[in-house]
């Protein structure tokens, strides 16, 4: 990145690790995807429960590998030959793990996490069951203000998932939502039914938290996932 964009960049996160800290989530910044996997295998405990929300950042860091490295009690939704059932059942286990790892949609300079799910196991994790959630997102994620998270669920996150999940959605086909522009009305909403086969089901807006630190993010100065 450019020096003078480098330094912009680094305000935003440092404005955005400040704006959590004070929703009592804890963040710390990481220059790459590798120290984030190192910082990542420093804060796991040998023998606890850890699940996985569907994320390409965790791909990219190849938390994967790590964590299916035997120390773990690792509830693998992706292991060869689950059927979806299997892979039900592993998300429902997912809610009671002593740590849950995922990555975000969107993390805003003002301190909120925004995601948007499907099945909405991820988000429901996030949110209660399990002790512990890190979140480890690239700088990409960064975004103003919850107006910015949506639009870019909207244009990057949401097209780009539905094309990799092959979802027969409008987004999968023209890279952005039917509905791409915020309104008053509903901050994510578009008309009833407009969007059956849609991956955006809920949309989950984490702001103060009241465990403190039970919330951990980790932000990589690399663009990672969408
Ligand atoms: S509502 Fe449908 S078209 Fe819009 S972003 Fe979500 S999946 Fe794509």
């Amino acid at each position: 990145m450019e020096a003078n964009l480098f330094k912009i960049m680094h305000m935003r996160i440092k404005r955005t690790i400040d704006a959590l800290a004070k929703n009592n989530i804890k963040a710390v910044y990481v220059p790459t995807a590798s120290d984030a996997r190192s910082l990542l295998e420093t804060m796991l405990v040998e023998g606890e429960t850890i699940g996985v929300g569907g994320s390409v950042t965790l791909n990219q860091i190849n938390a994967l590998e790590l964590l299916r490295s035997g120390k773990y009690n690792f509830l693998d939704r992706y292991a060869p030959g689950l059927s979806k059932d299997d892979v039900f059942e592993i998300q429902r286990k997912a809610l009671l793990s002593d740590t849950f790892i995922t990555s975000s949609n969107a993390i805003t300079e003002h301190g909120e996490l925004y995601n948007v799910d499907a099945n909405s196991n991820r988000v429901s994790a996030m949110l209660f069951g399990p002790k512990r959630v890190i979140v480890i997102a690239g700088q990409n994620k960064i975004v103003p203000d919850l107006e910015h998270a949506v639009v870019r669920v909207k244009t990057t996150a949401a097209p780009a998932n539905s094309i990799r999940l092959d979802c027969d959605t409008f987004c999968a086909k023209n890279g952005h939502c039917l509905r791409p522009v915020c309104d008053d009305s509903s901050i994510m909403a578009i008309p009833a039914g407009a969007c059956p086969n849609t991956i955006c089901c809920n949309s989950v807006v984490m702001g103060r938290q009241r465990r403190e630190g039970r919330v951990f993010v980790i932000i990589v100065g690399e663009d990672l996932g969408y």
